[in-house]
């Protein structure tokens, strides 16, 4: 049987972080991955002479050169060179304000620049604002602290002791205790969709560390889609020595007694001290432990005992236009269509396709503007959905019509909002639901944000207890449905820095 040291399973963001990080560390790798290329959502695919971003609208933690994020910082160490393109906006967002005010709206990037266009929309906003992003920068160097392999928790408990006091609330309860105006927090609360969980349940804690990262740095994308990235992560993972094997699925994790020491795929059995899977823990713990082996309760009834509810299951229509964006008249980059900023009504209107009235519009050419052929424009349309039901129950013979349908709606809702027309320069048109993504991941329900982080089970939560989702030696989940949850940089991390401690337990260390 071969042996490795390591092997990981799932060449996503998380997998391709973490068959870096036990390369650059001296262990002899192996990445299997069940397609044929590398990446999981960050990949590309072409209709026609369009080459489309499948999921990437724009990836927080990046920052500037002089001034890195996390993202920069970790690809800088693995040596992955990316070239990227900053977004100038963080938003533009089209709804009613809860007062019954029709909301139009653009924010900028830059924590400055946010606060003074904030006052600009919500005169007297701007001592509220200022005291909200002095917090946010304090949950951004908790979450550094934390970034450490052996942080000190005594230390955590008492040099942020205010961070873990009002992280845990939800968003909507801090900025109400902050006294932020009810106009001021139906803008802020643009970003909840990018975590999946109304403002109601999501922690502050959460909700802060994501908006810290794309207000204050801003947002970037690559040149070349999150294709490029992917890619630029294999070459480099290969230039370390790591080995990959593409087309192959693992079926089955492979145990001595209660340590996992390999994994069983379709080309044959694989051996290494320690596994690594970029896979939804219900589909580890419910599928691909073998039977003589006991599973604690807590896993074996992962979203049922522990009341886990995946996170949002994707509905996008890519759309390649033979007009270029000037011609089209568009502007932004990003424009999200809300039917009301009341997350928690939307968060209900996302588990049904009919009631679904929300999209993110998305023109690639207004931050890359090479990114399609000469003439034209490829934009996207993204809307979640909170509960998979309806898409369970659509017959087969009827699944076409209805994500048509769905698409249609979301194409005509813009067009009527923004005065833009799109239809009739509509070259190519593909729509993905989220039983795409589910086929294409290996996801259950289509989720690509994992399970949901809402109150109890919050990324503050999971950051603090994280080593007892571990209950095997030899076996660790990364990706999304792990700590972080849900988004590139998150994944990304997960991988590096699940990796770092299974290196350090491999050479005898505790973790
Ligand atoms: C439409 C859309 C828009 C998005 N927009 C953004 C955005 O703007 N910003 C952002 O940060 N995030 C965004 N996301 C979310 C982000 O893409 C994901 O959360 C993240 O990429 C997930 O990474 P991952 O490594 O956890 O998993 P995945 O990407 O799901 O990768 C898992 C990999 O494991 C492989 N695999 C699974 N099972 C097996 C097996 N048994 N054997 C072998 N291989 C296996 C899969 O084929 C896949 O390659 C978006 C996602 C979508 C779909």
């Amino acid at each position: 049987m071969i042996k490795y040291d390591a092997v990981v399973v799932g060449a996503g963001n998380a997998g391709l972080a973490a068959a870096l990080e036990f390369a650059q560390s001296g262990k002899k790798t192996l990445l299997i991955e069940q397609h044929n290329l590398p990446g999981g959502c960050a990949t590309s695919f072409c209709r026609g002479r369009f080459e489309f971003e499948p999921s990437l609208h724009e990836l927080c933690g990046v920052g500037p050169e002089e001034n890195p994020g996390t993202v920069r910082t970790i690809m800088d160490d693995f040596g992955v060179k990316v070239e990227w393109k900053k977004v100038d906006d963080c938003f533009r967002v089209i709804s009613t304000f809860s007062d019954g005010t029709p909301m139009d709206v653009t924010m900028p990037s830059g924590a400055d620049e946010f606060i003074d266009k904030m006052e600009f929309y919500v005169p007297g906003s701007r001592s509220k604002m200022v005291e909200l992003f002095d917090f946010l920068d304090q949950i951004e160097e908790f979450v550094n602290f934390t970034a450490e392999p052996d942080y000190d928790k005594k230390e955590l408990m008492a040099k942020y002791a205010d961070v873990l006091h009002v992280g845990a609330y939800s968003t909507s309860k801090v900025l109400d205790a902050l006294g932020m105006p009810a106009k001021a927090k139906d803008i802020l609360s643009v970003y909840w969709s990018y975590l999946g969980v109304d403002m109601d349940r999501l922690s502050f804690f959460h909700y802060a560390n994501m908006v810290h990262m794309y207000v204050k740095s801003g947002a970037y994308i690559p040149t070349h889609t999150s294709h490029e990235i992917s890619n630029t992560m294999i070459e480099r993972f290969r230039e370390l020595g790591g080995e990959v094997w593409y087309n192959c699925r693992a079926e089955e994790f492979l145990f001595e007694g209660k340590k996992c020491v390999g994994v069983r795929t379709a080309y044959g059995e694989i051996k290494a001290d320690y596994v690594l899977a970029n896979i939804n823990q219900d589909i580890i713990y419910g599928k691909m432990i073998p039977k003589t082996v006991p599973i604690p309760e807590r896993e074996l009834k992962l979203s049922a005992a522990r009341n886990r509810d995946f996170g949002a299951r994707m509905f996008t229509v890519y759309l390649g236009l033979n007009k270029t964006a000037e011609e089209l008249g568009i502007k932004d980059y990003s424009i999200f269509l809300e039917e009301t900023m009341d997350s928690v009504k939307d968060y209900e209107n996302l588990k049904k396709i009919d009631t679904n009235n929300y999209s993110i519009f998305l023109c690639y050419n207004v931050a890359n503007p090479g990114i399609s052929p000469e003439g034209t424009a490829m934009c996207s349309f993204t809307t979640m959905f909170t509960a998979a039901d309806d898409w369970n129950n659509i017959p087969q013979e009827d699944y076409v019509k209805v994500k048509n349908k769905l698409a249609k709606k979301i194409i005509d809702n813009f067009e009527e909002k923004t005065g833009i027309v799109l239809t009739p320069y509509i070259e190519e048109i593909s729509v993905a639901t989220p039983w795409t993504f589910a086929r294409y991941l290996n996801v259950p329900e289509g989720s690509v944000y994992g399970y949901i982080t809402n109150d109890w089970d919050s990324i503050l939560a999971r950051i603090l207890t994280g080593e007892k989702d571990y209950p095997f030696k030899g076996l660790k989940h990364i990706g999304t449905s792990g700590e972080r949850g849900d988004g590139y940089s998150s994944a990304y991390y997960s991988g590096k820095f699940t990796a770092i401690a299974a290196v350090k337990e491999m050479n005898g260390g505790n973790n």
